[in-house]
């Protein structure tokens, strides 16, 4: 080997000789190569320096020229630093002639000269011979053992290394007396690094040729099964091919490849490693086997991936994330923990478990379980964890065991089933966390706790949902009172104008402020103010049940929303009725306080075209009222204040009428076509000192929407059963009495008894009484009228239907009720008889209704007869009874005795032509 002239330590030249020919042993070369890879050191990352004891760099690494930035050899290692480190450095290098190998110097920081800038970096040094080995390290990243020790191996061997390139023989003679020194140094390593670390050894093509007790012990599988086969027998499927490419371009080209592998074991589960594969190279510098160090990360990598997993759910949940989603993550890190495993979540809602997210099932196979209700005499599980426990059920394919899990464990292969319940922190039952295992796999300790985990994340994340639903309700309601707030108020009017606009129907909004509340809270204080609004509130939300939405919308002020208001008057009847609820005093502690309250009201849409002025347009009407005077209402739009208040004090008027005794009846005689008197029908009348005469068609309507026929009615029952006893008394025994009953009356569960003991107090033959109802009347709720019917039937009472032909009821509905009497409305009446109009249409329908009322053996009445020429158009067409002017108008039971008393029968009311002609 030819020689170079380099200044290097003197070697003694018989030793040389030594040297030289052991070196040209073949063995020795193969030796050389076998543990020498060539150029290791160059790969470091770290930089690595070789010094004469004197101090002159001989030997840097790549990774030092790189980083120094100006060629180095017989530069002397102080050079490197900046002069203000000179003095450590000199200390250092002095430190590290002391130093061995196997102790090194501590490190020391030494600031070194980079371009035009200084580096911080630790160094550590150490004598070999006479030569001293120093290691940079720049980052601190690059912490392992490993790396240490292969630092360790390497740096010297690389020095030898260029010694052996630069042909110095006295440089072989110091490589060979490292190369014995480091054999044995090595083998100390390897055999430190095989205790500690999994190591195998491949061939450059990647088929195992060593596996270390380790290895075999870790993958679960045996050296045998090892041997021969290529690594990728225990490759997981985790990583892409791209990956795998990736490491062995970089291993091919001789270059460390560190990095994280995810393996798996005999058994299927994971195996997460770090590894390091170092390729040997040989002369021609290409690798002829691989090295690769492992040590098992699984726990730890598992470990921080449940931390992170856990710690997106807990983000989730304070995120305030929906509850599927967040169940979904939970499932998610279960899968992660153990992919081969079927777990579910089950929460328990009215008294079963409904599944609710689960793994390691398709969604096909997840269906029949997604609609399951479980109780407790399906599944074991369930009773267990009623009981607050958790379970470990074995042989679950047996339906004895399991209903639930049979068919699934069949399917699935399934042998056991451990299940955790998910309890709050009050301690109640919420659900539960199962999990489903193969045959011969059994929940380990981290399983466990793995469930108990996800218990605790579902328990939160549910409680969290409650107390997310709690906080939504607080944030739309007034925490004094409990009502609605403000925010809610205008949510539900905005949802009701949208509606309304759609059904085109009117929204009222109606805005209430207590009168002098001021007063009472200035005077009495803010808790006696507080506990007044608190009873305000209570008294009006009873008065309004259902119907509509009652918010705070301050102080004293309270909002109504009606969403569905048929006409102003209803409004102001509801108004009337929060005014009629504070009448009655508020006690509270040793005060009675009287409340009154201004009541503004808005119409949509008449008012007003959206929900923001239809509430200001409210207030305003409640601050008109309010001027006004206390306790009062206005509408916004005032020509509604003149209707609707008319109705209302109408309403107040009628709701007395009965107490002031200002109804009357007016009677109207019946008369058959011969001119005999059959009967009269009773007629209300209602005269009021204030506001006069009201019509029946105008109050009647009213006292049917307040209920209050029910009532007046059972007043006209009686009071027309009392006057037909007289007339019978008084000597005209065969005359008839009708009456109209509206739906409302006969409605009334106890309409039939009402009836039937007004006839026996008056002493009143039923078939003296006639019952009128409207063919509207007759038309709603068919089943219940039709039984009631033949009970009033049954007693003997009569039944007509009025004012025949203004609805649709068919004839054949009618034919099954029990009717005696068809009466012909009005308006077919007037049509008839009259000479502009043509006489013969109108006829011609009241025939037709007079020929199908008798074949169903009906009479046939016609009403409000007022000509003789109608009078004889009706004859003709065979009607039985008429009633009407012609005759006479309703009149007062003295009067009608006294036209009684001088004319009987038709014939003496009218002119005899009518009746002949
Ligand atoms: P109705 O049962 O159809 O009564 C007949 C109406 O026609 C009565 O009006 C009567 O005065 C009127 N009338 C009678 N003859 C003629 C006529 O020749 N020409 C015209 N144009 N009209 C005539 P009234 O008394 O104003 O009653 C109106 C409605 O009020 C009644 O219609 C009835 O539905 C209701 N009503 C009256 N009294 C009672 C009652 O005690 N209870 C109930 N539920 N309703 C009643
Ligand atoms: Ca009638
Ligand atoms: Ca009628």
């Amino acid at each position: 080997m030819p020689r170079t002239g380099m200044s290097l330590p003197d070697v003694d030249v018989s030793d040389r000789q030594e040297i030289e020919t052991r070196y040209r042993e073949p063995s020795a070369t193969k030796w050389i190569r076998t543990v020498l890879p060539l150029d290791i050191c160059e790969l470091l990352t770290e930089p690595v320096f070789c010094c004469t004891t004197a101090g002159k760099m001989v030997y840097a690494n790549a990774a030092a020229q790189e980083w120094c930035q100006r060629s180095l050899i017989g530069q002397p290692f102080l050079s490197l630093l900046i002069p203000e480190s000179t003095d450590k450095g000199t200390l250092f290098f002095h430190d590290a002639l002391l130093s061995t190998p196997q102790s090194p110097t501590i490190p020391w920081e030494l600031a070194v000269n980079v371009g035009n800038t200084y580096n911080l970096a630790n160094f550590r040094g150490y004598l070999k011979h006479d030569r001293v080995v120093i290691v940079a390290q720049i980052e601190n990243e690059r912490d392992s053992s490993i790396h240490q020790q292969m630092l360790a191996l390497t740096s010297d061997l690389a020095e030898s290394q260029r010694k052996l390139h630069l042909q110095n023989l006295s440089l072989i003679n110091q490589i060979e007396d490292d190369l014995l020194d480091y054999r044995t140094e090595m083998d100390y390593q390897k055999l430190a690094l095989d205790e500690h670390c999994i190591m195998c050894k491949t061939d450059p093509r990647g088929t195992i040729t060593y596996v270390n007790k380790q290895f075999c012990q870790i993958s679960q599988y045996r050296s045998d099964e090892l041997l021969g086969n290529n690594l990728s027998k225990i490759s997981s499927g985790f990583h892409s091919r791209a990956f795998f490419h990736a490491i062995w371009k970089t291993i091919r080209r001789g270059k460390v490849w560190h990095g994280e592998v995810i393996n798996r074991k005999k058994d299927g589960s994971l195996l997460i490693v770090n590894s390091t594969v170092v390729p040997f190279l040989d002369m021609a510098g290409k690798p002829y086997q691989y090295i690769i160090i492992s040590t098992d990360i699984t726990a730890s990598k598992q470990a921080k991936e449940l931390e992170g997993d856990r710690n997106l759910v807990l983000e989730m949940i304070a995120r305030n994330q929906e509850l599927p989603d967040i169940l979904m993550q939970i499932v998610l890190m279960l899968r992660h923990q153990r992919p081969d495993v079927l777990c579910a979540i089950w929460l328990l809602r009215d008294g079963a478990m409904h599944y609710e997210a689960g793994s390691g099932l398709t969604e096909e196979e997840m269906r029949p379980f997604q609609a399951t209700r479980l109780t407790a005499d399906m599944c074991p599980s369930i009773s267990a964890v009623s009981l607050h426990e958790s379970v470990l059920l074995n042989n679950i394919t047996d339906t004895a065991i399991c209903q639930r899990c049979h068919h699934l464990a069949i399917q699935k292969n399934l042998y056991t089933c451990w299940s955790v319940p998910v309890i709050s922190k009050e301690g109640n039952l919420l659900g539960m966390i199962t999990m489903h295992y193969q045959k011969g796999k059994e929940p380990t300790q981290d399983d466990m706790h793995l469930a108990y985990t996800a218990s605790n994340l579902v328990g939160i994340a549910q409680e969290q949902q409650i107390l997310t639903e709690k906080l939504l309700y607080q944030s739309y309601h007034d925490t004094m009172t409990n009502l609605p707030n403000r925010f809610l108020f205008e949510d539900r009017l905005t949802q009701a104008l949208a509606h309304a606009n759609q059904y085109r129907h009117n929204v009222a909004v109606l805005f209430a402020d207590l009168d002098r509340f001021k007063q009472i809270n200035n005077t009495l204080g803010h808790s006696i103010g507080d506990t007044l609004l608190w009873q305000v509130a209570q008294r009006l939300k009873q008065r309004i049940c259902q119907e509509g939405t009652l918010a705070r919308m301050g102080d004293d002020e309270f909002a109504l929303l009606l969403p569905e208001v048929g006409t102003p008057h209803d409004a102001v009847r509801v108004a009337q009725r929060l005014l009629d609820s504070l009448k009655d005093p508020f006690q509270i502690e040793e005060y009675n306080l009287y409340v009154t309250a201004s009541i503004g009201i808005s119409l949509y849409p008449n008012d007003g075209e959206d929900g923001m002025t239809i509430q200001r347009h409210a207030e305003t009407a409640m601050h008109r009222a309010k001027g006004l005077a206390y306790h009062n209402m206005q509408f916004f739009a005032p020509e509604m204040n003149v209707a609707a208040l008319d109705q209302l004090e109408m309403e107040t008027h009628l709701r007395q009428v009965l107490d002031r005794n200002e109804l009357q009846l007016h009677y109207q005689p019946q008369y058959a076509m011969d001119g005999t008197l059959l009967g009269v029908e009773a007629l209300l009348r209602w005269q009021n000192p204030t506001l006069g005469y009201i019509r029946p068609s105008t109050f009647i309507p009213l006292a049917e929407e307040t209920g209050l026929i029910v009532p007046i009615g059972r007043w006209v029952l009686h009071e027309a059963l009392r006057q037909i006893q007289a007339w019978q008394q008084a000597g005209y025994p065969s005359i008839r009495m009708a009456i109209n009953v509206s739906a409302i009356q006969l409605a009334c569960d106890d309409f039939v008894e009402t009836v039937s003991h007004a006839l026996v107090a008056n002493h009143v033959k039923p078939c003296s009484l006639e019952i009128e109802l409207t063919e509207s009347t007759l038309m709603q709720n068919y089943e219940r009228l039709s039984h009631q019917l033949s009970q009033l039937r049954n007693l003997g009472v009569r039944i007509a239907i009025d004012d025949f032909g203004t609805g649709y009821s068919s004839l054949s509905h009618l034919q099954q009720l029990p009717i005696d009497t068809l009466k012909i409305d009005q308006s077919f009446v007037a049509g008839i008889g009259n000479q502009s109009d043509n006489p013969e249409r109108g006829l011609s329908i009241i025939t037709a209704i007079i020929m199908l009322a008798h074949s169903l053996n009906m009479n046939v009445v016609a009403e409000g007869v007022e000509t003789p020429e109608q009078l004889m158009l009706l004859r003709n067409g065979h009607c039985d009874i008429i009633q009407g002017r012609l005759c006479s108008m309703a009149l007062p039971a003295s009067d009608l005795e006294h036209m009684l008393a001088n004319a009987r029968t038709l014939s003496d009311l009218l002119n005899p032509d009518c009746l002949t002609a």
